[in-house]
């Protein structure tokens, strides 16, 4: 498995979309902060009522396996969704040419903007990437939260 440094990068390379069936991707820290932020879920139904994470969790695959000699690199890794990386195995898959939308960043801007006020909830795990996302050009998204 990738230290989140080599994941925070290829998520943000890959525009944070599966690079074998297109879907968006959602990182798992932003479900985990929402949740604090409006235990209610009331603004955020629509988007995270049906469990995003199960199938559309924010994983990095190795194109070629590790067990068949596929390393670590950059460019043998790819953002991938939970769906597509649980039925792996199968032989070879295309990949789709990476995501150029920019304006989908997984919940990144999210997580940066409301991490500082949860800060007593977030683990270590959380808390390398937010480090991570900030250092592969993540910004907050003061705007939507209107947050000083
Ligand atoms: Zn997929």
């Amino acid at each position: 498995m990738p230290n989140i440094n080599t994941r925070a990068h290829v998520l943000v390379r890959d525009c944070f979309t599966c690079r074998y069936c297109g879907t968006r991707l959602y990182l798992a820290q932003v479900i985990k902060i929402l949740d604090y932020y409006n235990p209610e879920r009331k603004q955020w139904d629509a988007h995270w009522k049906a469990e995003p994470l199960r199938s559309n969790g924010a994983t990095v695959d190795h194109i070629i396996p590790e067990d068949e000699g596929g390393y670590d690199m950059l460019d043998n890794l790819v953002a991938c969704c939970v769906a597509c990386n649980s039925s792996k195995g199968k032989g070879q898959r295309n990949l789709l040419p990476q995501s150029l939308d920019k304006s989908w960043d997984g919940g990144s801007s999210i997580f940066l903007t409301l991490a500082p006020s949860y800060r007593i909830h977030l683990s270590k795990e959380d808390k390398k990437w937010l480090k991570a996302l900030e250092k592969e050009g993540m910004t907050s998204d003061k705007e939507t939260f209107n947050q000083e």
